[in-house]
């Protein structure tokens, strides 16, 4: 079996020539490490590997997982779907969120944010692949929700992070991903930021200009939901 550094160097290699092959700098993609599912132990491996950033999806786990790795100068990341009755736990916990859809979510994070930390790193969530079933904002309110969540004082919009539809066609994976792309330069808000691309589509993500991609599988091995 595969150690997480094992695998963390296959990614590193991996992002390393999608970064060639566009002639961009592979330092300016940065690797969120996913470890939904995953115990505190793995990321405590993962660290030891070199990885800083972790995002995790689901509060509670999130929390349990902080709890237990408050000696390490990990960076947090929440990336899941967000309830209203979770916004001040996030708010306190996490230095960013990738998963802000809607106004009313971003005013609370923004009134919850702890008055003695830096403003809260977003990226706002946008469905690039026209399913209802999707959360994410739709492309035609993005520039309206842009506008006030830059606003807001709590916070500090960063950028755009979509999740598309999966696709094994690389020309598929490419055009949801600049649509993506195109979005964040049309806000002409300056955005340094586009949250795209996980285990298996993080080469598409990279030609189409990510600088964080969200890697769970192929760094920590495939999730068991039956046991988590
Ligand atoms: C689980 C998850 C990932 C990682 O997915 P892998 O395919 O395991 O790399 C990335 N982003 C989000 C929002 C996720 O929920």
């Amino acid at each position: 079996m595969s150690t997480i550094a094992d695998n963390l160097g296959a990614l590193a290699a991996r992002i390393d020539s999608a970064a060639q092959a566009c002639a961009r700098d592979p330092a300016s993609i940065q690797l969120l490490a996913v470890s939904k599912t995953k115990p505190a132990a793995a990321v405590r491996e993962a660290y030891a590997a070199g990885i800083r950033h972790v995002g995790e999806n689901y509060l509670q786990e999130a929390l349990a997982k902080q709890e237990e790795l408050t000696d390490l100068p990990l960076t947090w990341h929440f990336i899941g779907p967000i309830q209203s009755n979770k916004t001040r736990a996030i708010a306190e916990h996490f230095d960013w969120v990738h998963s802000v859809d809607r106004l009313k979510i971003a005013q609370r994070l923004s009134e919850q944010r702890p008055a003695g930390l830096p403003p809260l790193n977003i990226c706002l969530q946008v469905n690039v692949s026209g399913e209802d079933s999707k959360s994410g904002c739709a492309a035609a309110e993005l520039p309206a929700l842009a506008a006030a969540v830059a606003a807001l004082p709590g916070l500090r919009l960063r950028g755009l992070m979509a999740i598309p539809e999966p696709s094994d066609e690389r020309a598929e994976q490419e055009a949801a991903f600049a649509r993506l792309r195109t979005l964040q330069e049309g806000l002409g808000l300056g955005l340094d930021t586009l949250s795209m691309g996980m285990s298996h589509d993080l080469e598409a993500a990279i030609a189409q200009g990510a600088t964080w991609v969200r890697i769970g599988t192929a760094l920590f091995g495939a999730r068991d939901y039956g046991r988590a």
